[in-house]
């Protein structure tokens, strides 16, 4: 079954204390919904406490990184063992200030993903293109390249894209939904080549400067199946906001 999902990328912000605050803000408001999640990607130091608050709420728990050995030399690394043992389900993947400010390629990150899946942790394998390649028509041929070299070796369809292209994440501008509609029919297509009837479960999110006014026009756009949020899921309730939204235009 499809499942639609509101994701929040804190990036390097928030105390263990602010992430406490958090976690009870969104008690209240959030109830299990089999169709739609909630979950949250707090930064490492404050994944455990996170995790251990929430654990009896219906909300879920992704890292924002991890390597993708179980252990050794690789300092200021998290393994996905580590991750794992703190009741963390998601990982991002390849995100685009992984891409550009820490320089991961798409054979660094396609290991990322096979490890993710092999130790049952849920990939969100991010995508997207910059403003230069999307000025320079170079949008798809980016695209196929990222999920065809980020995918490789992928045999299960229990994996999440999202979309983000580079020129919208934290900067205001959003792709318009016409914009987004193209690309994610075209990762829908992609997708449907790799893994047939089956790749019609995997959802795909748009991220990229979401805010409370323009996140209905994109959620109810086809083949938009959530949203990736980084700045504006920082405030809980503009984060319950866009959960709410989300609901209602699925
Ligand atoms: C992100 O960090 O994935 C993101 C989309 O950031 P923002 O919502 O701030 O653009």
């Amino acid at each position: 079954m499809k499942k639609y999902f509101l994701f929040g990328n804190w990036k390097m912000h928030k105390t263990i204390k602010e992430t406490l605050e958090y976690a009870d803000c969104l008690k209240g408001y959030v109830e299990y919904n089999e169709k739609f999640e909630i979950g949250v990607f707090p930064p490492f130091t404050a994944l455990e406490s996170f995790a251990k608050t929430v654990r009896s709420m219906p909300i879920t728990v992704g890292a924002q990184n991890m390597h993708y050995e179980e252990k050794g030399a690789f300092t200021g690394e998290i393994s996905p063992l580590m991750l794992k043992e703190i009741g963390v389900k998601y990982v991002l993947i390849g995100h685009s200030e992984r891409r550009h400010i820490f320089k991961e390629d798409n054979g660094l990150i396609n290991k990322k993903v096979l490890s993710a899946i092999n130790h049952e942790l849920v990939p969100v394998l991010c995508i997207g293109e910059t403003l230069e390649e999307r000025k320079s028509n170079k949008t798809e041929s980016v695209i196929k390249e990222q999920i065809e070299q980020g995918l490789n070796g992928v045999n299960s369809n229990n994996f999440i894209i999202a979309y983000e292209p580079v020129w919208a994440i934290g900067t205001g501008v959003n792709a318009t939904p016409e914009q987004a509609r193209e690309v994610h029919k075209f990762i829908r297509e992609l997708l449907f080549h790799k893994f047939g009837e089956s790749s019609n479960d995997i959802s795909i999110l748009y991220g990229g400067s979401i805010k409370v006014d323009n996140f209905g026009s994109l959620a109810e756009v086809e083949n938009i199946d959530g949203g990736l949020v980084g700045g504006a899921s920082l405030d809980c309730s503009t984060f319950i906001e866009l959960y709410e939204i989300l609901k209602s235009k699925k």
